[in-house]
């Protein structure tokens, strides 16, 4: 039932504490999907299941670079190399993970230069308002310097993740239509 030139690898980038782990466990819950029988293949870091999206399956292996920190670059490089789209995580109680995004942004085209890869800027935690310190205009600007789509999510309260991964799924449908 899925579709042609499935399954979908997404790739979830970030700087470590912004919330990986807890989109890839939310992924990798039952919450959304089809028929909950949970994850097929769930490793530490691969998570592969289907998920419904507009009327149509579409299944997503899920890649979870855990800790892609600077110093380990051959797993960072790695990843930038096998995902079909990306979710850029950066937390907006922290600056240095909004850098760090921008950075992982900049990574990401000298990787792929010629394609359009989907990616989508998720500024996670917004639950923590009080603690804000990255503003939505903030992340919405550096989305469109990036040529990407923004989305604020908190996975704690479970908010917009399911969004985040349906844009992608959206995102990847155009791309292969148009081709
Ligand atoms: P990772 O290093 O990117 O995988 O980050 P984790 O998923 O391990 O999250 C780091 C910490 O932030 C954990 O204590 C999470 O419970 C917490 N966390 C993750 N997402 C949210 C969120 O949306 N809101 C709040 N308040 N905490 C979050």
């Amino acid at each position: 039932a899925s579709e042609p030139g499935g399954p979908y690898r997404v790739v979830l980038l970030g700087a470590s504490g912004v919330g990986k782990t807890a989109f890839a466990s939310i992924f990798a819950g039952a919450a959304d999907s089809m028929d909950s029988d949970d994850c097929e293949l769930c490793g530490d870091e691969v998570c592969e299941k289907e998920i419904e999206v507009d009327g149509e399956l579409a299944t997503i292996m899920l890649l979870d670079t855990w800790d892609s920190e600077p110093d380990n670059d051959w797993t960072q490089e790695r990843y930038m190399q096998t995902g079909d789209a990306y979710l850029l995580l950066y937390s907006i109680t922290d600056r240095t993970s909004f850098l760090r995004a921008s950075e992982l942004r900049i990574t990401l085209r000298r990787f792929r230069p010629a394609q359009h890869t989907p990616i989508i800027l998720v500024g996670n935690k917004c639950d923590l308002v009080r603690r804000r310190e990255v503003s939505v205009s903030e992340g919405r600007a550096c989305a469109a310097v990036f040529d990407c789509k923004f989305i604020e999510t908190s996975a704690a309260m479970q908010h917009n993740v399911w969004e985040a991964f349906h844009g992608i799924v959206r995102q990847l449908r155009l791309r292969r239509d148009s081709k």
